[in-house]
């Protein structure tokens, strides 16, 4: 089974190589990102206090992400494995997991970082053009990551969990090195 935690910054590529490995592996890709955009799409009560914070390169509060990912873990297409992506990105987030986890009896099995240079990050999300790529917006989420989401690299490593990727690849030879790590 299949349970793998995905990190990098904003633009390491992770939503891709997750989505693309979630296929192979025939588990879900859960992406918070996409979850917050859905919901601000439909315009629900949780999409209209999170535009706010996703529009401005801010985290959306904890106490409306531990609820969100408890609920979407609690779905029957995630009890036979998935991957996360974009969730924890805080130490709170993290430690909500870990414990959430422990209850419902799905240890996973890795985090997986994908480590990229700055360089790359900025020119690949500038690329990308989504609403919150403006360049000012990037340069914050990348504050925000390097404050907030990078300690969990730490926190991961120091309970032998992590490990790490190198995503300046191509994207076909981040997903070659993916692969190995999963299989092994
Ligand atoms: P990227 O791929 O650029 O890292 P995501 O699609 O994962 O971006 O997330 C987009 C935005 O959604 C974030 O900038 C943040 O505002 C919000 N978001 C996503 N996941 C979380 C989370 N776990 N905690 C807080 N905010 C989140």
């Amino acid at each position: 089974m299949t349970r793998l935690i995905f990190m990098g910054p904003p633009g390491a590529g992770k939503g891709t190589q997750a989505k693309m490995l979630s296929e192979d592996m025939g588990v879900p890709h859960i992406s918070t990102g996409d979850i917050l955009r859905a919901a601000v799409a439909e315009g629900t009560s949780l999409g209209q206090k999170a535009e706010v914070y996703m529009n401005a390169g801010e985290l959306v509060p904890d106490e409306l992400m531990l609820g969100l990912i408890r609920e979407r873990l609690d779905q029957p297409d995630a009890q036979q494995g998935w991957i996360l992506d974009g969730f924890p990105r805080t130490v709170p987030q993290a430690e909500f997991l870990n414990q959430l986890l422990d209850d419902i009896k799905q240890p996973f099995d890795f985090a997986v970082n994908l480590d990229v240079t700055d360089e790359v990050i900025i020119a690949r999300l500038l690329k990308r053009g989504r609403q919150d790529d403006d360049e000012s917006v990037i340069r914050h989420r990348l504050d925000v990551y390097r404050q907030q989401t990078e300690p969990l690299i730490d926190f991961y490593r120091s309970r032998q969990r992590l490990v790490s990727i190198n995503g300046n690849q191509t994207m076909e030879s981040v997903q070659a090195n993916l692969k190995q790590v999963v299989v092994d």
